[in-house]
């Protein structure tokens, strides 16, 4: 049994039986009898029922977006708008596909030689709760057109989404077996990824679950693709705009109550400019209304589990045990937590050295651009990095030197389904949305005419 819990108000929303083995294992069959089909219809038939499901999800963005906010705390206006930007995101795979799935020809010797780039049949996509619908989509959409069909193991505590995902699916004619919620747990994800039916896994989550799912699916070779923690820099050089720096960081931060793995989660910061962007950095977080997600004023809600507060409250007192300063927030009511501010983090700290998944945000003083970087690098993570100058040579020299999937200069870094997303070292590997996520999974077919 699985029960969701609205972490506002703490009163149980629904309660959900486990699929058994042999639901499990009708899930499986209909995925594997649903690819024969859904991979033989032409790539245009396929476009067609996606952008169907992209007119469904902002027919129901109310809907969803309230369900959303029930079972994880975001607020609803950000719930909203995770629903729209899966919606855009059917639209352009719809748009784009048939290109970016295109027969390639290569010149060669041959008389004739080209890429294809064939579906590999059910993938397994195992899913967190902080993104509930963007997460599952941002695999599902590409996955789905390419002519996968699609396994999803998603979060417990946001099994509604998980439903609801497949409803909207199945509204749009999508036929029975393309996309399946599987409500299940972890001990089932073994016997899964060992079944010769399916062929692939995506994962977004933690590093300790990335590393779990990787090493089954890479006895099995399978392939995997890891959407992983992050700990990435923001990086405020002193010629930046200091007021608008501050903002965004701030945004990038605390946005879905600083559960994102792309927030900004070290604010790294040229000493001869710290103090004038703490204070900026403070009166942004002073600005922050909390409350009830559903209402409109509300500009954070609840972490979205007990055990999420608890992290964020450990890292935040181990730091300031190592002598980190505290400017601001940390009062907790249940999943409630104020936002912090803290100061004169250093590596060695939980704050600066493991992943922050909730509304902190940190103050690490660098000596000049060559130290800011040296600290950015200094982490086993490396996502989506930020950096803030008005030197725009200087700003592409370091974006190089950025150990990072990711770096947006001036601007607040997010995906989009334009350009690539992912990460390196223990962020994972792979790469999601763009023209590179849909050829994630894909069979890149080489076919040689003589
Ligand atoms: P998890 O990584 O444990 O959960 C994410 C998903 O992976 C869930 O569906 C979970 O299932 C599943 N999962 C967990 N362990 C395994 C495993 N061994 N094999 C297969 N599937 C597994 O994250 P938590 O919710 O526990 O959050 C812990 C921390 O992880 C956060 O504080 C944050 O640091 C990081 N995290 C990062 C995210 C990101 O976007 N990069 C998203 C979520 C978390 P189940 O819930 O049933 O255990």
């Amino acid at each position: 049994m699985f029960s969701s819990v609205n972490p506002y108000t703490q009163k149980k929303i629904k309660t959900y039986r486990a699929d058994s083995q042999t639901v499990i294992e009708r899930k499986l069959k209909q995925a594997d009898r649903a690819f024969a089909d859904w991979s033989a219809l032409s790539l245009a038939e396929r476009t067609g029922y996606l952008r169907k499901v992209g007119e469904y999800l902002t027919a129901n963005k109310q809907r969803y977006g309230e369900l959303m906010t029930a079972e994880m705390g975001k607020t609803l206006k950000e719930a909203i708008a995770e629903v729209e930007k899966c919606a855009a995101t059917c639209t352009f795979y719809a748009d784009h596909a048939e290109v970016f799935l295109a027969d390639q020809i290569i010149e060669t010797e041959a008389a004739k030689s080209f890429i294809t780039y064939q579906p590999l049949g059910p993938v397994l996509a195992i899913m967190p709760w902080n993104f509930p619908f963007w997460q599952v989509m941002r695999f599902a959409i590409p996955g789905l057109i390419a002519g996968n069909v699609g396994l999803l193991k998603h979060a417990p505590n946001v099994f509604g989404c998980a439903l609801a995902i497949e409803e909207a699916f199945q509204s749009c004619g999508v036929p029975t077996g393309v996309f399946q919620s599987l409500l299940i747990g972890v001990p089932p994800v073994e016997g899964l990824l060992n079944d010769k039916r399916v062929k692939a896994v995506t994962l977004t989550g933690s590093g300790r679950a990335g590393a779990s799912v990787a090493s089954i699916a890479g006895s099995q070779i399978k392939k995997s693709v890891l959407e992983l923690g992050g700990s990435d820099a923001l990086i405020v050089l002193a010629d930046a705009d200091l007021e608008k720096a501050a903002e965004v960081a701030v945004k990038s931060r605390m946005q879905n109550a600083g559960q994102s793995c792309i927030a900004a989660k070290r604010f790294i910061v040229e000493k001869s400019v710290k103090k004038q962007f703490t204070e900026r950095v403070l009166d942004q977080i002073n600005q922050i209304k909390q409350g009830d997600p559903m209402n409109d004023a509300t500009t954070m809600g609840p972490m979205a589990r007990l055990d999420l507060a608890d992290a964020i409250e450990r890292q935040c007192r181990e730091s300031v045990a190592k002598g980190a300063k505290l400017l601001t927030g940390g009062q907790r009511d249940g999943c409630n937590v104020a936002p912090m501010l803290l100061d004169k983090v250093k590596p060695g700290m939980a704050a600066f050295d493991e992943e922050t998944f909730g509304p902190l945000a940190v103050i690490i003083e660098a000596k000049d651009e060559t130290d800011a970087t040296r600290l950015a690098n200094q982490s086993d993570f490396g996502l989506g990095s930020a950096l803030w100058t008005q030197d725009v040579a200087k700003a592409d020299r370091l974006a190089r030197q950025i150990q990072a999937g990711s770096v947006f200069i001036n601007g607040l870094m997010r995906s989009d389904a334009r350009v690539p997303f992912g990460g390196i070292k223990t962020s994972g590997f792979g790469r999601e949305l763009s023209e590179v996520g849909i050829k994630e999974f894909v069979n890149v077919k080489t076919v040689w005419v003589e």
